[in-house]
């Protein structure tokens, strides 16, 4: 991953509904464990070795992203939870303003979180896939907890962004 990005500085901006597991799963990226219990809303700027990656706040949607924050990103990874089929509608916003403010060239992941939650599982995978083919963007089912497909996450993000340079 650190080869893909290595030339090059990008941004990278998670976000989704409050909750979705977007400050869980850069964790679990950035140290390779799962730390239980909610993290603190406040936007927050992590710096990785990689790149810099900007976790947003989620609950205030359209103030807590400021437009420069868009702007800036050249990769956005938007994330909704399994087990909640509000997070899941609400993706469809989401897109929308991202469309509005980012740049036209943004590399965009669908990420249906928690997919470890299989009791509680509300959004099947194939309504994730379908979601993601209307907005022609990429899709993974990834867990924070269990690290499924986190690291897939990112790579992917990074190899589109070296194709598109
Ligand atoms: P954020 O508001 O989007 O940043 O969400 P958080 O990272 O704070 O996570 C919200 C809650 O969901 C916390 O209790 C996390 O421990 C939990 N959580 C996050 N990701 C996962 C996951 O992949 N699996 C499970 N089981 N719980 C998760
Ligand atoms: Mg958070």
């Amino acid at each position: 991953l650190i080869l893909y990005f290595k030339s090059q500085e990008s941004i990278t901006i998670l976000v989704g509904d409050s909750g979705v597991g977007k400050t869980s799963l850069l964790v679990q990226f950035d140290q390779g464990k799962f730390i239980p219990g909610s993290f603190s809303a406040t936007v927050g700027i992590g710096f990785t070795v990689i790149h810099p990656i900007w976790d947003t706040a989620g609950q205030e949607r359209f103030r807590s992203v400021t437009h420069a924050y868009y702007r800036d990103a050249q990769a956005l990874l938007l994330l909704y939870d399994i087990t909640s089929k509000s997070s899941f509608d609400n993706t469809r916003a989401w897109l929308t303003e991202i469309h509005e403010y980012a740049q036209d060239d943004v590399v965009i992941m669908l990420l249906g979180n928690k997919s470890d939650m299989t009791s509680a599982r509300a959004i099947r995978r194939d309504e994730g896939e379908k979601l993601a083919r209307e907005y022609g963007v990429i899709f993974l089912e990834t867990s924070a907890k269990t690290g499924l497909n986190v690291d897939e996450a990112f790579m992917t993000v990074g190899k589109e962004l070296v194709r598109r340079s």
